[in-house]
């Protein structure tokens, strides 16, 4: 296993900053290395037919409904929402995985252009499928393939092993190693998908992103990204990211995009599992963000907190982000979105939420 992820900045040292004794109020920006923007209008949304009693059924009754009910335009609210509140959050940079098989065709331009106008780094895949038969497979390699080929940020996304057949996972395989852009994946979130590692064993690569490995019975190359609350929010069980060889890093999986938020959870998640683990583990898979995006190293998140390293951040809890810069660009301001107006993107993602909400009630 070689395990070196893509991306030009994996060689890039921390700023002594993070790690020191010279801890003090600014870092670089942070990064979500796997989200689902369009779940940000979820919150609130009509409960599922029945109660869900395990992973797969959380999928079918809330997560695949949901997919199923997004349009252009709730697409559009739901990314600036989630955009507005990573930045908020002190995260500058976001690795998307999204889905919406009734509304494919220009899905990712309309993700990378919400964050864009936030002032948010956006990497942008489709997750392909088989679920919606073999036309809605090829709608979203298509996708991948038209929003890549017109210069987009992104890599190639697949749902999961356990939702595509043989040929659907090897065209997405053959399709990243055409862009030179990596897939994007979940793998074995879940028991369902616990043959993920053996499906997958002759086509990963070290540009990979191996969402979850929770039940992932080998290794395999990519990096590995942790998404504690997630985790224990389906209760699929602890993932152990710390016994893999794989370079890890920390995504929310759709639950916002406060990375200081995760890391608490993911060192206490760590330490939970063995009294030794100590929060520089945990920070190092923050960091480890950065491999995907190098330049948001020269971003930079000013906090309400003087002391920015592991133990004092693993039992701190409320820390805020005052000001950011993208690009050289201030981009928040007082804990203020600059370039958007905050209180118009809620009052539309609200508008858009509702709609969603009436959809849904008439998908089974
Ligand atoms: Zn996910």
């Amino acid at each position: 296993m070689t395990g070196s992820p893509s991306g030009s900045g994996s060689g890039a040292a921390p700023p002594q900053a993070l790690n020191g004794p010279q801890a003090e109020r600014t870092t670089p920006g942070m990064v979500c290395a796997h989200h689902h923007l369009y779940s940000a209008l979820a919150r609130g949304m009509p409960a599922p037919p029945r109660t869900p009693t395990g992973f797969t059924e959380i999928l079918e009754l809330v997560w695949w409904r949901l997919d199923r009910a997004l349009d252009l335009d709730i697409i559009e609210w739901s990314a600036k929402l989630g955009a507005l509140e990573a930045l908020e959050s002190g995260t500058t940079a976001i690795v998307d995985h999204h889905e919406s098989p009734n509304a494919i065709e220009g899905s990712l331009d309309v993700i990378a252009a919400a964050c864009a106008e936030v002032g948010v780094r956006v990497d942008c895949c489709y997750g392909v499928t088989d679920r919606h038969g073999p036309a809605g497979a090829r709608a979203g390699l298509a996708e991948n393939d038209r929003f890549l080929r017109a210069g987009g940020r992104g890599h190639v996304g697949v749902h999961a092993a356990f939702t595509c057949s043989e040929a659907t996972l090897e065209a997405a395989a053959g399709l990243a190693a055409d862009h030179g852009a990596g897939v994007h994946i979940h793998v074995a979130e879940g028991a369902a998908d616990a043959a993920a590692g053996a499906r997958l064993e002759s086509l990963a690569r070290d540009d990979w992103l191996i969402i979850h490995a929770v039940h992932l019975d080998r290794d395999l190359p990519g990096m590995i990204v942790h998404n504690p609350r997630s985790n224990m929010n389906n209760a699929v069980g602890y993932a152990r990211p710390a016994g893999r060889p794989n370079p890890v890093a920390l995504g929310t999986d759709g639950i916002g995009a406060a990375m200081l938020d995760e890391f608490r959870l993911a060192y206490v998640c760590h330490r939970s599992d063995d009294v030794t683990a100590t929060p520089e583990t945990a920070w190092s898979w923050l960091e480890a963000g950065w491999r995907l995006f190098p330049e948001a190293l020269e971003d930079t998140v000013v906090w309400s907190y003087d002391r920015m390293d592991p133990w004092s951040l693993a039992f701190t809890t409320g820390v805020r982000a005052l000001e950011a810069t993208v690009d050289g660009e201030t981009v928040l301001r007082d804990g203020r979105a600059v370039r958007v107006d905050a209180d118009e993107i809620r009052a539309k993602a609200a508008e858009a939420a509702a709609r969603l909400f009436a959809k849904l009630e008439d998908i089974p």
